[in-house]
């Protein structure tokens, strides 16, 4: 049996990815503090509760399973805490990510897969962001991830810690199954706000910014369903087992959703009101964020199939009326 290590496979993300790591004939191993993770969502394979800077734990864990690669999801990624409590996320993001590198290369295990962020790029003027865009991240949350995309380059060359870097877009929707889904608290996130505000459980969206320099004033995001997104980091995972070597991918589909089109759209798919409330800009937040790249398609034979609005959308509201977690 292969094991792979999932940071953060109790969260939105991690979760789903444990979700198809098994169906693809992995042993998921979940290592999370659940400082934002659930346990009921630890439902495919093995679960370590374990905080990442806590290095004499992570030595045992590695001892214990021996996994054949990383996935490395745990991190705090909230853009708006990140301007107002940047320390939080150089000590977690930053610290963690270092302690589970350092962990890695000790142990012996070569392949890590990384979540990274299209925050590293910052504010580019509208265009389309490939993976050789300059990164200037404008908030901390993409510092800290932008940093440790330095560590990894500075630990292949020292230790030769291959590692597949993913930069993601807006991650949106859920398992169709309803197995697992988004559910953060407090849910800070575009789309599962809206719903919030659909079906009562907040009074009204408030849009962050109408002044904008877009079509509608808008922020501009390029979303991908979060099941196009693990389905990258399986294919990522064989591009490192087959040797291929470190390289970094965008993973979005290069398509554009302005905060008012989502709302729209999401009004239209659930076939009810969204209650709005026009507000101030968050800070940290970029004009526009899509990708244009086609890389992780053409090298990695990544085909999204579930990235449309109304996919993303749908699967979220089946969750969101659903499922959601107790502990
Ligand atoms: N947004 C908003 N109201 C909210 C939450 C988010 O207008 O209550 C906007 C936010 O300013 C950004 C977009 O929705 O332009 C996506 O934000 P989210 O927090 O979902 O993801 P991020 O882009 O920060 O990773």
């Amino acid at each position: 049996m292969t094991h792979v290590l999932v940071t953060g496979g109790a969260g939105f993300i991690g979760s789903h990815a444990c979700k198809v790591l098994a169906q693809s004939g992995y042993v998921p191993v979940t290592v999370d503090n659940l400082s934002t993770g659930w346990e009921d969502a630890v439902k495919f394979g093995p679960f370590e509760k374990a905080d990442l800077q806590d290095r004499g734990r992570l030595d045992k864990i590695f001892a214990r399973y021996q996994p054949e690669a990383i996935l490395h999801f745990a991190a705090f990624s909230q853009v708006g805490e990140s301007m107002t409590d940047p320390g939080l996320y150089w000590r977690n993001n930053v610290m963690g990510s270092l302690t589970l590198i350092e962990a890695c290369v000790a142990a012996g295990c070569k392949n890590f897969v990384f979540s990274s962020t299209c925050a590293t790029y910052g504010e580019q003027d509208g265009v389309a962001l490939t993976e050789q865009s300059p990164q200037a991240p404008i908030n901390a949350y993409g510092a800290s991830k932008r940093a440790i995309e330095d560590i990894l380059e500075n630990f292949e060359a020292s230790h030769g810690l291959q590692h597949v870097i993913f930069r993601y877009f807006n991650v949106a929707g859920a398992d169709p199954d309803a197995e697992v889904g988004e559910f953060h608290q407090p849910e800070t996130h575009l789309i599962p706000l809206v719903l919030d505000a659909i079906d009562g459980k907040r009074d009204a969206l408030t849009i962050y910014g109408t002044d904008y320099d877009t079509p509608d004033g808008t922020c501009i995001r390029d979303y991908v369903h979060v099941m196009d997104l693990v389905d990258a980091h399986i294919l990522g995972l064989k591009w490192l087992q087959d040797g291929k070597g470190s390289a970094a991918f965008n993973l979005g589909t290069g398509s554009g959703f302005s905060v008012r089109e989502v709302i729209d759209n999401s009004a239209v798919i659930t076939n009810r009101e969204v209650p709005i409330v026009e507000g101030a800009r968050r800070p940290g937040d970029c004009t526009k964020l899509v990708s244009g790249s086609g890389a992780a398609r053409d090298k990695l034979g990544w085909t999204p199939t579930r990235s449309t609005m109304k996919a993303m959308v749908s699967d979220a509201w089946r969750w969101h009326q659903n499922g959601h977690y107790d502990k």
